[in-house]
């Protein structure tokens, strides 16, 4: 009997009725024959008004007691999901992230899942039993209560069905799959039907709320197959993400699938003597060494980078600390900007012509493609800085006013419709 993972996101969950709809179609997926784990976001709004809650009582409130509080949303969706399903007739049983097993790092607000032991999920779905989890959280080895980061249901999902041996996750929300760009900012933007692992990556790592970051990482290790889907929509045709190679559908080109922008990017420059100290700042205010580009500046004695504002609670009381520890400027009003695509530096030529070849041709289209974005920006007077490159993404940092603009010259340029 095969094994489903189904994720359902805040806004699928958002009221009493449409959590009754959400039970139908999980009993639904059973009644084909399946074994179905569902994991759920909390209703609606309900994680950010429980952030805003937090911040009337503590305006910079401890992570960790922060973790007590969000936990509890997801908690309310699964178990108000057990009930709706129990009232189908069909035998469900609902689980806290602790109590299915999720083992994550210690780092309260941004934790990460190191660890499935699914004990009592495997008992409860031999027992027949539909089981549904608490998405965005766990527990640590010390046994404090943990969340995922902004989005982290979906990393529950994926990690969940590595550990079940699933055949898929779906996860399930309110839009029917990836998009070229976002369709308010570009209006021909066209749903993606297939996007490797490497793609979805990048999309996530720029911000996109599609789908987590660290879900695909479980995805793209473990090789499960992930379709984002929209919970109403009986076709259930969305955008696959699973293993695609570098050269699929391309030869000697790169493919280009999105460009996103994401707002939400602080910039840090300070003196190189000062810099061992900041970053070490930064660590403890939840921010990973993976978190942060570096960028060396025009000045050799200068620091300089840019950091995801994502996952942070404690803006105003971080940037004090960093100019008590030598940071000379910060700024808050910053954008990132990522076109996804395949074989973006021409590696797919590897293995035909050799190592030096192909590091030639890397060369030439990585030069190539980052140079016709910089004349772009020129034409149109964009001050964009490139802040990271690989075959499956090219990010800039921009001002924020300017990143829509970015984005259209970019997906007018570079995607083709139908692509
Ligand atoms: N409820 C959490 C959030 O809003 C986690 C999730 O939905 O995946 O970020
Ligand atoms: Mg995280």
């Amino acid at each position: 009997m095969s094994t489903i993972v189904q994720k359902y996101g805040g806004s699928s969950v958002s009221t009493p009725s449409k959590l009754k709809e959400v039970a139908r179609r999980i009993v639904d997926t059973r009644n084909l024959g399946h074994k179905v784990v569902v994991v759920v976001s909390a209703m609606g709004d309900t994680t950010n008004k429980l952030l805003s809650l937090a911040k009337e009582v503590s305006p910079q409130p401890h992570r960790r007691e922060l973790d007590m509080l969000l936990t509890v949303g997801e908690r309310i969706s699964m178990s108000l999901l057990s009930m709706a399903i129990q009232d189908l007739g069909a035998p469900a049983v609902s689980f806290t992230g602790s109590q299915s097993g999720i083992i994550t790092t210690n780092t309260h607000t941004n934790a990460r899942i190191t660890k499935v032991r699914p004990t009592r999920v495997l008992k409860a779905l031999e027992d027949d039993y539909i089981v549904i989890i608490a998405g965005f959280q766990g527990v640590s080895e010390k046994l404090e209560i943990t969340s995922l980061g902004r989005g982290g249901s979906d990393t529950t999902a994926v990690a969940m069905a590595a550990a079940l041996n699933a055949d898929y996750v779906e996860i399930c929300s309110d839009v029917d799959g990836v998009y070229s760009s976002d369709p308010r900012v570009v209006p021909e933007a066209h749903r993606v039907a297939e996007m490797s692992y490497e793609e979805m990556q990048n999309l996530a790592d720029s911000g996109a709320k599609v789908l987590n970051a660290e879900a695909i990482e479980w995805a793209k290790r473990n090789q499960i197959e992930v379709r984002c889907v929209a919970t109403n929509d009986p076709s259930r045709s969305g955008t696959n993400i699973k293993k695609l190679s570098q050269t699929h559908d391309v030869h000697h080109h790169s493919q280009i699938s999105a460009v996103t922008s994401h707002p939400g990017l602080m910039k840090v420059q300070g003196p190189m003597s000062s810099s061992t100290k900041l970053c070490d700042c930064l660590n403890t205010y939840g921010i990973t060494d993976a978190d942060i580009y570096w960028q060396s500046s025009a000045q050799q004695e200068m620091w300089e980078c840019w950091i995801p504002l994502l996952n942070l609670h404690q803006v105003e009381q971080m940037k004090h600390s960093l100019f008590a520890l030598g940071a000379s400027h910060i700024e808050t009003d910053w954008s990132w900007v990522t076109m996804i695509g395949r074989s973006l530096l021409g590696l797919q030529e590897t293995s035909s012509t050799g190592m030096e070849k192909s590091s030639e041709l890397m060369h030439q289209e990585e030069s190539s493609l980052l140079g016709q974005v910089s004349t772009l920006c020129q034409e149109h007077s964009l001050q964009a800085t490139v802040l990271s490159f690989n075959p499956s993404a090219l990010r800039w940092a921009i001002p924020i006013g300017q990143a829509s603009q970015l984005v259209k010259v970019l997906h007018n340029t570079f995607i083709k419709m139908g692509n």
